[in-house]
């Protein structure tokens, strides 16, 4: 499922392809049965405006203007925002599509549930009806101490809480947990304020890492658990062994030797 990093990667597309470009028409793709999308009278909004911002909350990517109306889309676990030009077609399991004046397009591809797209009057209020905690890239690190000083659940199960802080999931969490030592069950109350801190400085330092190159994984630092994350790989920084278990139903990988 994509995270912050992936999602500001897709912010960024988004930024580059399609602002200031007066939306003519944004129609249904195929089979929108399952999936959450905007109706007639809200995609009619959006007609004759342009996106002139783009904002991102966590998981929540945003389009919009001063005045709004704001489009947000939430990409689930295989969405994905993608800017082409006419005469090609749409890719693929297209949802969603806007046509912008002259030939730039932009649909959301979304093969599987979940993930929506809304339209909004403002992004602000819709985050706290939302009811998500801060963005991850935003908290400061004594919110974050206390913040997760005071939560009882395992460490990688509160960093994935949306309502606490909102953009971690699977993959960063346990490159986070990787990078500081630490075994993905431990009880986040019984971690210090120096570890915690610790786990924020490395989170911060991973996202921004991720970021800047876009969310290709490829171009990561070779000793990062992401370029091993597999039962029985070598860890590169210990010799141990990645090793894998649930944890509040997700699938965590770690190092049996230096994460305790
Ligand atoms: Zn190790």
């Amino acid at each position: 499922m994509p995270e912050l990093p992936e999602n500001e990667a897709q912010r960024l597309t988004l930024e580059r392809e399609c602002l200031h470009r007066t939306i003519e028409a944004v129609e249904l793709g195929e089979d929108v049965t399952y999936i959450e999308l905007p109706g007639d009278n809200e995609r009619a909004r959006l007609v004759g405006r342009q996106f002139t911002e783009t904002r991102r909350h966590g998981k929540n990517i945003f389009a919009g203007s001063k005045t709004g109306p704001w489009m947000t889309v939430h990409l689930g676990m295989t969405g994905k925002l993608v800017p082409f030009d006419a005469p090609d077609d749409p890719p693929d399991h297209t949802k969603l599509l806007i046509r912008f004046e002259g030939d730039r397009r932009l649909a959301f591809q979304c093969p599987r549930k979940l993930g929506h797209v809304r339209v909004i009057d403002d992004p602000a209020s819709y985050l706290e009806d939302e009811g998500l905690g801060p963005d991850a890239l935003e908290v400061s690190c004594e919110q974050f101490v206390q913040t997760f000083g005071s939560t009882r659940s395992a460490i990688k199960s509160a960093l994935m809480k949306q309502d606490k802080m909102a953009g971690i999931g699977n993959l960063w969490s346990d490159e986070t947990l990787f990078q500081t030592g630490i075994h993905p069950e431990a009880r986040a109350n019984a971690l210090g304020e120096d570890v915690l801190s610790d786990i924020h400085a490395a989170m911060r330092r991973i996202l921004k890492g991720v970021v800047r190159v876009e969310a290709s994984y490829e171009d990561l630092p070779e000793a990062w658990l992401i370029r091993h994350r597999k039962s029985g790989a070598e860890c590169r920084r210990c010799g141990g062994t990645i090793v894998s278990t649930k944890v509040g139903g997700r699938t965590a990988y770690f190092c049996d030797k230096h994460q305790k």
